[in-house]
């Protein structure tokens, strides 16, 4: 059994017209003899609608129900779609969550895939041959509707191509591959032919929403060939997959930013052994995701400023924390800054180029912007810098690497994009 997964965002689904250009995709493939799991996410504006409803009715909303109101829109989505295919005689059922099911742990909004029931999906596509998944959701051991994050469907994708050992996982959406940066604010953004798993990774991670960072997780893990591709034109889009040669040749791959980032500084901390735990336990108990740590103490008097930065969301719930623990730290103040944003350069090719923070740093000297933090990793660069500035800090990074110029593909690579 030859299977395809293809997953279809939320403007590649927002009404009727768009829903028909996917029926014709899938029809397409099951013309080349594939079964077909599509996996759909929520009608383009639904899940902020349903999150905004609940938000009117509870100021706290409770988490699990939370996720009980925001999983309905992939649910309507899967059923519209289901009488689309039926419409043309085609043999579809759509197919919730909890109903395969795809177990998830107890995070309830951020719910991580445990195992997904294959055996079972594949005798289902004994008698049907097309599969509507409802995106973004799934069930705890208790048989408690989950969802997996913002950006959701992507995971259920690439976990689904994973669990059924599928040919390739496409993802289609509005922008016809990943791209050098984010096209919507970079005009001289290029097009990516191919990159490698850990660099999408850090794309993601740093904040370019094309795919979410758990779905580049999964396909790392186990293999699994992605091709991200618009649902609106044919051009082949951007494979990912296993890093290449070919990969390590440019200095730099892509600039990402995020906007949902929050700096956080403790003043005049104890620069005494524990200090840190002290700080970081309680909010990794309250699972409020830490991302750029940085701690400078002062040689003279034993005392230490610690910045930090959380998601926007996270920082109210983080400076509660703070509070409690201010005075057992010694901490003379809290401070915190939600005007903040990180860019990020990032390539496999940075571990055989010196030279990379420099060109990054003198491109922001360059239109005086100053950095807050700074952090690396082997293949990225990050810099915390101020809000207002992401878009001309993307521009500058991008042209400082000269990325909106061409890169070659091999014609290998090319028939690698097999579906189209
Ligand atoms: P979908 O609803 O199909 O899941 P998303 O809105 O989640 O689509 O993701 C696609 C969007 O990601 C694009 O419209 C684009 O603005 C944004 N994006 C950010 N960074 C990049 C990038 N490097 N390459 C391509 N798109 C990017
Ligand atoms: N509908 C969810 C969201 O808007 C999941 C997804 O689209 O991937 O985040
Ligand atoms: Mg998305």
């Amino acid at each position: 059994m030859r299977v395809i997964v293809q997953k279809y965002g939320g403007t590649s689904v927002a009404d009727v017209e768009c829903m028909l250009k996917v029926r014709e995709r899938v029809l397409k493939a099951l013309d080349k003899g594939f079964k077909v799991v599509v996996v759909l996410s929520a009608m383009s504006g639904e899940t902020d609608r349903l999150i905004n409803l609940a938000n009117k009715w509870s100021k706290r909303p409770d988490p699990s129900e939370m996720d009980v109101i925001v999983s309905t829109g992939e649910q309507t989505s899967v059923a519209l779609f289901s009488m689309l295919l039926k419409d043309c005689g085609v043999k579809a059922r759509s197919f919730l969550g909890f109903q395969i099911p795809i177990q998830t742990d107890r995070s309830f909004g951020k719910a991580r895939i445990l195992d997904i029931e294959h055996e079972y999906i594949f005798d289902i596509l004994k008698n049907y041959d097309v599969l509507a998944v409802a995106g973004f959701q799934g069930c705890d051991c208790e048989r408690r509707i989950t969802t997996l994050g913002r950006g959701g469907s992507d995971t259920s994708a690439v976990a689904l191509a994973a669990a059924l050992d599928a040919e390739m996982c496409e993802i289609y959406t509005d922008v016809d591959g990943v791209y050098t940066t984010d096209p919507k604010i970079c005009s001289q953004a290029r097009k990516i032919k191919k990159i490698a798993y850990d660099e999408m990774l850090e794309m993601a991670s740093m904040g370019a929403k094309v795919l979410q960072i758990r779905s580049v997780e999964f396909a790392k893990k186990y293999n699994v060939p992605v091709h991200v591709r618009s649902t609106f034109t044919n051009d082949p889009g951007t494979l990912v997959v296993q890093e290449d040669k070919s990969m390590e040749a440019a200095m730099v791959s892509g600039v990402a930013y995020d906007k949902d980032q929050a700096r956080i500084t403790l003043v005049d901390v104890e620069d005494i052994p524990g200090s840190a735990a002290a700080i970081f336990e309680p909010i990794s108990r309250a699972n409020i995701v830490v991302d750029m740590i940085v701690q400078n103490p002062s040689r003279e008097s034993g005392r230490t400023d610690m910045t930090f930065t959380v998601p926007k969301g996270s920082s109210e719930d983080t400076l509660n924390i703070l509070k409690k623990i201010k005075d057992k730290i010694g901490a003379r103040e809290i401070l915190s800054d939600t005007n903040v944003a990180k860019v990020s350069v990032i390539g496999v090719g940075m571990r055989n180029h010196s030279g990379v923070a420099a060109i990054a740093f003198s491109a922001l000297k360059k239109e005086n912007i100053n950095i807050m933090i700074i952090s690396t990793s082997e293949i990225k660069i990050s810099c915390l810098i101020e809000e207002k500035y992401t878009e001309l800090a993307v521009r500058t990074l991008h042209e400082a690497f000269g990325l909106g110029e061409m890169q070659d593909v091999s014609s290998e690579d090319k028939a690698q994009c097999r579906n189209e």
